[in-house]
């Protein structure tokens, strides 16, 4: 019975000091008052144990109640170690579970960066430090592309593996976190602009190299737009926006990188102030409609004009159309001033049709256009309006990436053509798929770029893809307008090419309506005059 006592007690020993433990590490990670309170109270327990075991081994007798006591004092201790157990384990399932919780609510779930907030809370950590940082905000290059073409499985690899990539080239300290769709953020504390730029060149190097998503390989590419702490602001806004302007800068120069300098940020301003003016600009009556002639070169007669936007701000000066159109697509209004333009150009032939000149008007139209339901009605009323309207207008769409994009833009073209519109491929040859456009949509003519024409005189590769372009559209039995034709040796050129239509300042830059007219009826006096008399003979009796 003593043996058995004393072991009974050694073994209570035992669970009492291993639940003390356990009950510590519950103490460092809860904090709580009542732990440390058991945790003092299991501490005197092992005391009196240690007392009762003490005073055993002395005495060397037991007698029922101190057996008794020994037992009590045994299922004690079990008592101790399992609620001591238990607690442990479901404090650090707990705790387990709030730390995955706190990481799912900073990270993204898809490539395990951190997320928008935790970039955020970070530049926060070093704004209020008061550490300097540079803060590089990435977009992916045609992700929407490979999104719509390729599916979103694609996609979401894409962008794991873009992550994973770019993360490879940051140096220790540096952190990087996708903060929207396609948009990463690597923020770089105590870094220079140097190494700042060092990077988004290695990103963008290891980018390029092939992918391998579902069996298929694609490149990818970022544009990168850099803002500093503090030069470029004092709050986490203002660096992102500073970032985000930089970026925005560098997508329509054509870079892929750029820091942010206060210029961009004006023009960023300029370009929010032209939208604004735009819906403006529509109610007052601000846009004109200018007409360049377009000549046909085997009779030498104005044969079309191409319509195009005009537009004088409130101070009187002029915006042109290549600033405002792509802000105005960028911000959808373009289809407002497509409508407007329209209605202009349809009351404009009536006059045109007046004078006697009985020549088709190019209207542009924007790929946002194409992507709108009110194109086709407005043009299926205007038809509807004016029975010679459909015979009087050219649609011209250009080549841009959008049309590629847009889901069935021959089916859409096909319906407009059956209405008898005649369409024409604007800017040919300066997209990434002339030749499957040419193809695919059913186009009647092509107008080939005048970054091809202009100085073709001096130039031999521009000269050979002129004429090769021209012999591959009527061979597919299309037109070709050539543009940008500024000197008499580009049209005897163009001629000899057998080119049909030329546009261009060395005939005439686009005019208002009535001059165009006059214009027209004074460089071909003897065409018109003709025309009179064989009108007059018609309606002799
Ligand atoms: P685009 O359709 O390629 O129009 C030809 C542009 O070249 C016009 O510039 C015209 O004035 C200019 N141009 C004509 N002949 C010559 C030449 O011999 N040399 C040179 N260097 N340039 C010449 P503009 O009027 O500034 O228009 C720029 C662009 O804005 C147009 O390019 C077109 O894409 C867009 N645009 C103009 N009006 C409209 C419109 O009503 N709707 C839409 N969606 N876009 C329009
Ligand atoms: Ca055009
Ligand atoms: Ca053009």
């Amino acid at each position: 019975m003593f043996i058995l006592a004393v072991t009974i007690i050694i073994i209570g020993i035992v669970f009492l000091v291993s639940g003390l433990a356990q009950a510590k590490k519950i103490c460092a990670q809860t904090q709580h008052t009542g732990w440390r309170l058991l945790s003092l109270l299991i501490a005197c327990f092992i005391l009196g144990y240690s007392l009762v075991l003490g005073s055993l081994l002395i005495d060397k007798t037991v007698d029922a109640i101190l057996f008794g006591l020994s037992m009590i004092l045994f299922s004690g201790s079990i008592f101790v170690f399992m609620v001591t157990t238990f607690s442990l384990t479901t404090i650090q399932q707990l705790h387990m579970l709030a730390q995955e919780e706190k990481h799912n609510a900073l990270h993204d779930p898809l490539t395990a960066l951190p997320n928008r907030k935790h970039c955020i809370e970070t530049v926060n950590f070093l704004v209020e430090d008061n550490i300097p940082f540079q803060l590089m905000l990435l977009d992916v290059v045609n992700f929407k592309q490979v999104n719509d073409g390729m599916g979103h499985f694609c996609g979401d690899q894409l962008l794991i593996q873009i992550g994973h990539r770019s993360r490879a080239h940051l140096s220790k300290g540096d952190f990087i976190a996708r903060i929207g769709g396609d948009e990463f953020v690597v923020v770089m504390p105590n870094q220079s602009l140097d190494h700042a730029l060092n990077i988004a060149h290695e990103i963008n190097q290891s980018l390029k190299r092939p992918f391998s998503i579902d069996g298929f390989e694609l490149t990818s590419s970022v544009i990168v737009g850099i803002g500093s702490y503090p030069k470029h602001g004092t709050s986490v806004d203002q660096i992102i926006n500073a970032a985000d302007v930089a970026m925005y800068w560098a997508k329509t120069n054509g870079n892929e990188v750029a820091n942010f300098s206060s210029h961009m940020s004006q023009d960023a301003r300029r370009k929010l102030q032209i939208s604004r003016q735009i819906d403006q600009a529509i109610e007052n009556n601000e846009f004109e409609l200018f007409y360049q002639p377009i000549i046909c070169l085997e009779r030498d007669i104005v044969c079309s004009y191409e319509a195009l936007m005009r537009w004088l701000d409130e101070d009187g000066k002029p915006i042109t159309p290549s600033d405002f159109i792509t802000i105005a697509e960028q911000s959808n209004k373009i289809t407002s001033i497509t409508e407007w333009m329209l209605d202009k150009v349809a009351s404009d032939i009536e006059k045109l049709i007046k004078a006697g000149i009985h020549c088709p008007i190019h209207v542009n139209l924007s790929a946002k256009d194409l992507m709108s339901k009110n194109l086709e009605n407005q043009l299926s009323r205007l038809a509807f309006l004016n029975k010679s309207f459909v015979n009087m207008v050219v649609l011209e769409i250009t080549e841009t990436t959008a049309i590629n994009r847009l889901r069935s833009p021959a089916t859409l073209l096909e319906r407009l053509k059956q209405m008898g519109f005649r369409i024409s491929l604007d800017d040919f040859g300066t997209g990434f798929s002339s030749l499957s456009l040419l193809r695919d949509l059913p186009v009647d003519q092509i107008k080939i770029d005048q970054s091809f024409v202009y100085q073709m005189q001096r130039n031999e590769r521009n000269r050979s893809i002129v004429a090769n372009s021209i012999s591959l559209a009527h061979g597919l039995g299309y037109t070709v307008i050539s543009e940008g034709v500024e000197h008499e040796e580009v049209v005897s050129i163009l001629r000899e090419y057998g080119c049909d239509y030329v546009q261009g300042y060395y005939y005439s830059p686009a005019l208002p309506l009535e001059r165009a007219i006059n214009w027209t009826l004074s460089r071909d006096a003897e065409h018109y005059e003709q025309l009179a008399q064989h009108t007059v003979k018609k309606a002799a009796p």
